[in-house]
């Protein structure tokens, strides 16, 4: 492609991204498409010979865009609904066009230093403490699988050489993500040793249920190594009592991981600051800006204050001659941090969002999120067809029509055949429940009152 071609081909491009952003409510939610028919209507094998760009633009809009589902559109409120802001697109295109790979500091220092830059602004948003160290990951599944693979470190300093060793074992909430799972068994610490704490009547982790376990599993000559306490569990957003959980882990010496995937955009209002009490005694702690904080896929936040154990658990520096790392107070190289070596430039759109909206700018944004899901939460509450089925901490509503799983399972269906609201499910105390979520920049009350009108239209 010529830069002439590519200038007419991106101006095209982002004409549509702009008419795209402005009207992604023309698309259903849900695509349309059953499983494989997006398949069956590509060729089966790939081009000979390179194809024009018209061509390919005009498949992507013809059958790309109508098999995807369309987490910008604002009546998305499934999961926790996010969304790019133009601003974050624009850094991302800007990134690709560098292709900077942050392996290490010289590979493109700007990459390593707008990491750690853009890391240090959040913390300081947020009230976390100042000397934590932070990196960029894909997801928070990944960085809680950094997180537990430091505490096994901690607790056996030699697994690095030798392997997980048997009888260590994790603990997390009934209510946590299955990222913890997968964490435990990616770091040979197997699933049969991740033990589910039970949740007290609002969902939240009970520490004399942890306290019971930890010392069974003492007695039995186990190793306890890891609790992930979380801040916005995946169902309820729910908190565990970070506190009481850090007590627990001081007393016998156990890595705390605290999982703020979704919530911990929230620290950075200070009206929320009560969720995050404790945190500031973590090992370790994940955010997603991915999730609530107008980040585009992907951008995993993940802090720890022991970068120390963390390096331990990774270093292979002296294996890496041919990248030449430097030993400079200020040159930080990522690759010793963690498993991958090849870093993209995450941090770039993180730094044009955090700079275009600014800390009120996004604070306001969060507020209005929990208003709209407030006003949601009170319609349910004052209709007596309905109830809620958790309390709504941050932007998440939990609620059910009063009657059977089927029914609710219906009704789920019902609203989002509609093809202009996308709302999830979940399953509480063994009933199932539909899930409420606002994150999109884009919705408004109306947003909500069409999701009200689906709900309760008979
Ligand atoms: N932790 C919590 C509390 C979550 O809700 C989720 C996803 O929703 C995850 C972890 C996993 O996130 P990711 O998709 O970034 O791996």
């Amino acid at each position: 492609m010529t830069s002439e071609e590519f200038r007419r081909f991106g101006y095209q491009a982002i004409d549509w991204v702009a008419d795209y952003l402005a009207h992604a409510d023309r698309y259903p939610v849900l695509p349309r498409v059953k499983p494989g028919e997006l398949t069956d209507a590509l060729p089966s094998c790939g081009p000979e010979k390179g194809e024009p760009m018209e061509t390919i633009l005009a498949d992507f809009e013809r059958l790309i865009v109508p098999a995807m589902t369309h987490w910008n559109h604002p009546g998305f409120m499934a999961y926790f609904a996010n969304s790019s802001p133009p601003e974050a697109i624009l850094a991302e295109v800007l990134a690709t066009a560098l292709n900077g790979n942050g392996m290490v500091w010289k590979t493109s220092p700007a990459v390593t230093e707008l990491e750690q830059l853009t890391l240090r602004w959040l913390r300081q948003w947020s009230g976390l403490p100042d000397d934590w160290f932070g990196m960029i990951h894909d997801t928070a599944s990944t960085s809680s699988m950094h997180a537990m693979a430091a505490a096994r470190d901690a607790a056996d300093p030699q697994s690095r050489t030798r392997g997980a060793q048997p009888g260590l074992v994790v603990y997390s909430s009934e209510q946590s993500h299955f990222a913890n799972e997968k964490g435990a068994i990616a770091v040979g610490i197997g699933r049969d040793n991740v033990r589910k704490v039970p949740a007290d009547g609002e969902f939240r982790m009970r520490p004399d249920a942890l306290e019971e376990l930890i010392e069974r599993d003492l007695a039995a000559g186990l190793k306890p190594c890891c609790v992930t306490a979380t801040v916005g569990t995946t169902s309820t957003t729910s908190v565990d009592p970070v506190p009481a959980i850090a007590d627990i882990c001081e007393t016998h010496g156990i890595w705390l991981h605290v999982d703020a995937a979704y919530a911990g955009s929230a620290a950075i209002v200070p009206e929320f600051r009560w969720a995050f009490e404790g945190c500031e005694r973590a090992d370790s702690f994940v955010t997603n800006p991915h999730k609530w904080l107008l980040t585009p896929m992907d951008c995993s936040i993940f802090y720890t204050r022991r970068p120390e154990i963390l390096r331990r658990a990774f270093s292979l520096a002296q294996n890496a001659e041919f990248l030449e790392v430097g030993n400079l107070t200020r040159e930080v190289n990522l690759m010793e941090y963690g498993v991958p070596l090849g870093r993209r430039f995450r941090a770039l759109k993180l730094w044009f969002v955090l700079r275009s909206y600014g800390h009120e700018g996004l604070a306001n944004m969060i507020r209005e999120h929990v208003r709209l899901a407030r006003d949601f939460a009170a319609r349910i509450e004052a209709d007596p067809r309905f109830e809620l089925t958790a309390p709504a901490p941050f932007s998440v509503v939990c609620f059910r029509r009063k009657g059977t799983d089927d029914e609710n399972r219906a009704l789920l269906e019902k609203v989002n055949a509609a093809g202009d609201v996308f709302l999830s499910g979940t399953v509480l105390n063994g009933h199932f429940t539909l899930h409420l979520a606002v994150g999109n920049q884009a919705t408004t009350a109306a947003h909500i009152e069409r999701a009200w009108k689906l709900i309760t239209s008979e």
